[in-house]
């Protein structure tokens, strides 16, 4: 099975990223020879947003955004959450993909990484997993919530970890955030829940 090569560039790209940031490198091994899935594109309304997403920098999160612009069509967006727990308007600004993980365009049973985009204006409400996660800004800013901690603004090149089963929550103000998201641990193959437990 060959992957389209946008998606393999894309994949390069995100080694890449990892490869350049001690917390992204530290925080689980690169899964070498992922192999590509037989995974069709699926669409989101937030695709025209985000191929108008500006050029961040540093270069490396630049090179990482313009690979997922460039394979946009041929990814696999999901939304995971319904409208009756987060709204349309949210669905209409969000999606996300799974690049590397149990169900990625790249296979992986240990390792998983997302990327994720948010429009602006847009409140990620309090959810859980049990997998821990690192979450690393590719472009944009946004507010992260963690239970029982002031609010804290992430811009591009800035990482953040979610400890298992640790409320967590997001809002976007007047710009949206892209996402490069590992997971790693108990739980790497499940999904977020909407909630605190
Ligand atoms: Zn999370």
């Amino acid at each position: 099975m060959n992957a389209p090569s946008v998606l393999t560039e894309l994949l390069e790209a995100a080694r890449e990223i990892v490869a350049a940031s001690d917390a992204l490198a530290a925080f689980a091994p690169w899964p070498d020879g992922a192999e590509p899935a037989a995974r069709g594109a699926a669409a989101i309304p937030a695709l025209e947003e985000i191929a108008e997403l500006a050029a961040p920098e540093p270069v490396q999160n630049a090179a990482l955004q313009d690979a997922i612009l460039r394979a946009a069509d041929a990814i696999d967006w999901r939304q995971t959450y319904t409208e009756e727990e987060v709204g349309r308007h949210f669905l209409d600004h969000f999606g996300y993909c799974e690049l590397i993980g149990p169900e990625g365009h790249f296979l992986s049973q240990e390792y998983r990484a997302f990327i994720a985009y948010w429009g602006e204006g847009l409140h990620y409400d309090w959810h859980v997993h049990e997998a821990e996660e690192l979450y690393f800004i590719v472009s944009g800013e946004a507010e992260f919530f963690r239970e029982g901690e002031a609010g804290q603004v992430l811009r591009a090149g800035d990482t953040r970890l979610h400890r298992p089963m640790q409320p967590h929550a997001m809002t976007t103000g007047d710009s949206p955030v892209l996402a490069f998201i590992l997971w790693r641990g108990s739980g790497v193959a499940e999904l977020p829940r909407m909630g605190r437990e």
